[in-house]
């Protein structure tokens, strides 16, 4: 999968906080995590929204202080069945 299953909001402004994208798996609706998304503080809830209609969960993800360094839309999708714990290996 290279492209999510909905549309993200999306404009010129930083993000703010960041989305984890989960479908289920296992029995567990936060089976799966998918992709990471971003949004800006006005366009959050809108993005939040779109993952959720979309039968997926999200979690949204903060830490204060933490430099999120994306643009509001930007979206990371993850190849199906990749092993996050090997994922750093071959970027
Ligand atoms: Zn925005």
């Amino acid at each position: 999968m290279s492209t999510l299953p909905f549309t993200l909001p999306t404009c010129d402004r930083p993000a703010a906080i960041r989305l984890e994208v989960y479908s289920p798996a296992n029995g567990r609706l936060h089976g799966s995590l998918d992709a990471v998304v971003y949004a800006c503080a006005e366009h959050a809830v809108e993005a939040v929204s779109a993952i959720e209609a979309a039968g997926l969960t999200a979690y949204r993800w903060s830490a204060p202080g933490v430099d999120i360094n994306r643009g509001c839309g930007y979206a990371h999708v993850f190849a199906p069945g990749t092993p996050l714990s090997t994922a750093g290996g071959a970027r």
